[in-house]
């Protein structure tokens, strides 16, 4: 539907290595047909599901595939290229930076290949305005979490707002939060923000609870957080009290069966609340999908008009890391392309 793919739109929650399209997955398997790697092995498909369990196997085999500073230019070029060609009019991208002895790739090489993407984007002349979120993959405990906050330190003074902040993600079921505050203490006070992902699978209140005590800036998912999925109302209350918004992520929580089907999306608990919702993807290229989709599907599942859905959109702005400038920049994009109608 065209409405969905011109709608302006902002992307708050996406990673790098799952945005990946088919088309550049075919570049990198050309590169390197040794590790005989398929598309089935990249990308869940439609109507296809898998445990979330079997998704973090699907990364393991994108990360085979990405893992040079040549790799990692042109997966973040094509990625940006792509979000752009959807309508997206900024994005807030996000990646675990990696080393691999192999090919020389270190971690600040890693995100130097990311801000060089977004620079090369920029100067040609793509109408998206694309920032960094450094990401902590919690698998790696302590001791990285806090390197990774060091790295995303001196980015932030070395790029002039290109890296804004901090993600928090991988494996859900592995570590636990309370190791990892430190790190995201020290984040936060150095003027680093912070998106988390929280209560992505059931029973992890106690970890929630600590974390919303920073509290973040937003939450991922944030799934099982309210009392109907196994939450609680305290849990609720914070969110709510601190108005940190959610960034949700449909296609993504169905097909990774954290989410039982569509109607029963996180979505409507808290948008007929009333409280901030933003509609991101997740993983374009492994749940194979883009922002217009997403959008789309969560018009028609819970019934909301044109309107509700460009204000949905709009209203996205309030929650970007960076400054007020850029938001109302962004507002008055926003204004200009306002259909007459609404
Ligand atoms: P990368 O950070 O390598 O650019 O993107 C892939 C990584 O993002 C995965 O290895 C995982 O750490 C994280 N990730 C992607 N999607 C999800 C998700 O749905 N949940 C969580 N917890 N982590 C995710």
């Amino acid at each position: 539907d065209a409405f969905y793919r011109e709608l302006p739109k902002v992307e708050l929650h996406a990673h790098l290595n799952g945005s990946v399209s088919v088309n550049t997955i075919e570049k990198l398997i050309s590169r390197k047909p040794h590790l005989n790697i398929e598309h089935g092995m990249t990308a869940i498909g439609k109507g296809q599901r898998r445990t979330l369990d079997e998704c973090f196997q699907v990364f393991k085999v994108i990360h085979q595939l990405v893992d040079s500073e040549e790799d990692i230019l042109m997966v973040a070029t094509d990625v940006i290229r792509e979000f752009a060609a959807d309508g997206v009019k900024y994005l807030e991208l996000r990646s675990t930076p990696r080393e691999e002895k192999r090919t020389g790739l270190t971690k600040k090489g890693y995100i130097e290949s990311v801000i060089k993407a977004i620079k090369n984007c920029k100067s040609e002349g793509l109408d998206i305005d694309v920032r960094f979120l450094v990401a902590i993959d919690r698998r790696n405990g302590t001791e990285v979490a806090m390197e990774t906050v060091k790295l995303a330190e001196e980015f932030m003074q070395s790029t002039d707002g290109l890296v804004l902040g901090l993600d928090l993600s991988g494996d859900p079921t592995v570590g636990h939060g309370k190791d990892l505050l430190p790190a995201l203490l020290r984040a936060k006070n150095c003027g680093l923000k912070l998106s988390l992902h929280l209560s992505e699978v059931p029973s992890q209140q106690e970890e929630s609870n600590l974390l919303l005590s920073l509290p973040p800036d937003r939450i991922g998912h944030g799934t099982f957080l309210h009392p109907e999925m196994g939450g609680s109302q305290s849990l609720v209350d914070q969110v709510v009290t601190n108005n940190i918004p959610l960034e949700l992520c449909l296609t993504s929580n169905v097909k990774g069966q954290t989410v039982p089907c569509y109607s029963k999306h996180h979505f409507q608990y808290w948008y007929q609340m009333g409280h901030p919702s933003i509609i991101c993807t997740d993983d374009k290229g492994v749940f194979s999908t883009n922002l217009s989709q997403e959008y789309q599907l969560t018009a028609t599942t819970f019934g909301l008009s044109h309107e509700a859905i460009w204000k949905l959109s709009q209203q996205a702005i309030d929650w970007i890391f960076a400054p007020d400038a850029v938001k109302q920049q962004l507002k008055q994009k926003w204004e200009a392309m306002k259909p007459q109608v609404f």
